[in-house]
């Protein structure tokens, strides 16, 4: 969609594919205006996009998408313009990244039983240094290793929740997610509200708690909320003054994701730009 606003895409610093450069040469190509770099649990990232979008006549908003947890549950809030420097921000970051290594680390060992030929090395060689590691890095090295033919059949055998292997990871809840969003300047949309987890225990008193801590908008135009939740999540954000995005969650090569696949409409861009205070878009 030429002149769209994509506000939610992986790199290499996460479970993307591309790198940061890659990512932002791809959204000049999709014909983007505007395209977020939001990796999970990190903000590495940006300064690579910038650069890269120098010119380009594509505007590059920083962000990340914050991994939290409520009952089992995995909720994913997206945090914008936050300030990547911001003390709390970091340090929770950092043991969520840690929290992720050590459980991928569990999930490897107990997959080499059925699956001799997996090693940790073999999915380190799949993470670029500091990487954020999750089960898609794992997913590469089963291909790799022929088990599987591509990162969406692991998601639905091997590393499937109810597959067997899974381990969750430790994170804070959602609450303190937006908080630390908040705290860090940025502005918290929670990502794909529809997906199963999030909509199981994401309940209205849960939401207006989410709400008075500061969250500012939910992901409703993604491919993992379906239809009827759609329609739900469109009258809580009515009923909360709550903006709403759309957006693609561009994974590279990771996942048949395309940019602009979904796109956020100019004012409630304008109202993210409005609120976020930590940090800048990058206009190249
Ligand atoms: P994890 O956070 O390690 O539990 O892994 C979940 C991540 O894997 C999410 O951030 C998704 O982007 C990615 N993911 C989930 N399902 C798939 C899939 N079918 N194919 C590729 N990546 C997926
Ligand atoms: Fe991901
Ligand atoms: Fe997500
Ligand atoms: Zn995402």
């Amino acid at each position: 969609m030429p002149g769209g606003i994509d506000l939610h895409a992986h790199t290499s610093v996460s479970d993307g594919t591309e790198t940061p450069a890659e990512l932002v040469a791809a959204a000049v190509d999709a014909g983007l205006e505007v395209v977020g770099i939001t990796d999970h649990d990190a903000t590495t990232g940006w300064q690579h996009a910038f650069d890269a979008a120098r010119g380009a006549g594509l505007t590059v908003v920083p962000g990340l998408e914050l991994s939290t947890q409520l009952d089992y549950a995995s909720v994913h809030v997206l945090g914008y313009l936050v300030d990547p420097d911001d003390p709390g921000l970091v340090a929770e970051t950092e043991r969520i990244r840690a929290e992720r290594l050590s459980r991928a680390q569990s999930m490897v060992q107990r997959i080499a039983v059925d699956y001799p030929t997996l090693t940790w090395d073999r999915v380190l060689e799949h993470t670029t240094p500091d990487a954020t590691v999750g089960r898609p890095h794992i997913a590469d090295a089963l291909v790799e290793l022929g088990y599987v033919p591509n990162r969406s059949a692991a998601f639905q055998s091997i590393l499937h929740w109810q597959g067997g292997y899974y381990r969750p990871h430790d994170a804070p809840p959602p609450l303190e997610g937006v908080r630390l969003i908040v705290a860090a300047g940025g502005v918290p949309v929670i990502a794909h509200p529809g997906a199963r987890g999030p909509e199981r225990v994401l309940n209205g008193p849960r939401m207006r708690e989410l709400v008075d801590a500061g969250l500012a908008g939910l992901e409703i135009a993604h491919r993992d909320n379906p239809p009827a939740s759609r329609a739900r999540l469109t009258r809580i954000a009515k009923r909360y003054g709550l903006l709403t995005t759309g957006s693609s969650d561009y994974h590279g090569a990771g996942k048949p994701n395309r940019l602009g696949e979904n796109t956020t409409d100019p004012a409630a861009y304008a109202r993210i730009l409005a609120a976020g205070t930590g940090s800048a878009p990058f206009l190249g």
